[in-house]
């Protein structure tokens, strides 16, 4: 049944660069709505699988299936390339990334900047692009700042320009890697109160984070990875309250 395609399904992922093996086999799952955190030492894949799975990065082995398409692929192994570049700029397009270092164009304002890739990916109407970008801008609280360039901006507008950004793709899925983890801590939590009002509006997002009052409070689905695999995997509750695997302890204790 429709309702029950998920938005964003990776199956036994695999990618290594060159000789090393990132990615050793990894099942995620994001029906619409979900919100599932992906959490784990640095170094451990994450970056790596959520750029894996919007096809900014090559994999070599496993499916990535958006709402119910799989991604077509040519090739084998370490040759393996999408095969159709329609589908990867349509997907590509629906999940929307928010990166740590926001990634604005410094030669661009604040409205330039979330209205650029609506009008020159998706080739929408300028005044609608242009109403849907206040809209957002608006939304996470930095309307006042559309004539502002990136550099007048605090660390915390800048990410919540990036996000207002990713939202004016209407995409169909958020992928957030470490959205908070560039900012001071007292800018840090105008950004979590943005992500959780995208949680409470039923939003599909994936969120590496090492923010664990985050992961608790905003996710579905808690993920930790480990070393390319998924070490252990639940409802928050259990992950943060009763965790059973040793490595998942020690990390957890680690960040507090
Ligand atoms: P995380 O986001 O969990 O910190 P990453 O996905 O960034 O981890 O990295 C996983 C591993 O892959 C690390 O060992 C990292 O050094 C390596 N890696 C990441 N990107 C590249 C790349 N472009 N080329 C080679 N190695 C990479
Ligand atoms: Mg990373």
């Amino acid at each position: 049944m429709a309702q029950h395609t998920p938005v964003i399904e990776i199956r036994d992922l695999h990618k290594s660069y060159g000789e090393l093996e990132v990615l050793k086999g990894v099942d995620i799952t994001a029906h619409k709505g979900d919100v599932v955190s992906l959490i784990g030492s640095s170094g451990s894949g994450k970056s790596t699988l959520l750029r894996c799975a919007n096809l900014l990065e090559d994999s070599q082995q496993g499916d990535i299936v958006f709402k119910g398409e799989p991604v077509k692929w040519k090739g084998g192994g370490l040759h393996r390339r999408p095969a159709d570049p329609h589908q990867v700029l349509r997907i590509r397009t629906n999940l929307s990334m928010v990166f740590q270092q926001f990634n604005l164009w410094a030669h661009m304002s604040i409205l330039q900047n979330v209205m650029e890739a609506p009008l020159t990916v998706l080739d929408r109407p300028r005044d609608e692009v242009d109403h849907a970008a206040r809209k957002y801008l608006d939304k996470v609280g930095i309307g006042d700042k559309c004539d502002a360039y990136p550099a007048q901006l605090s660390g915390g507008q800048q990410q919540r320009a990036a996000i207002a950004r990713a939202l004016c793709m209407e995409p169909e899925a958020l992928l957030f890697d470490e959205p908070t983890s560039a900012l001071d801590p007292e800018l840090e939590q105008e950004v979590v109160r943005v992500i959780k009002d995208l949680a409470s509006e039923g939003r599909t997002m994936i969120i590496v984070t090492h923010d664990m009052n985050m992961a608790h409070d905003v996710s579905d689905h808690v993920v930790f990875l480990h070393q390319g695999l998924i070490e252990e995997q639940g409802p928050p509750e259990t992950l943060f309250g009763a965790a059973k695997s040793e490595r998942l302890r020690g990390f957890l204790s680690s960040t507090t």
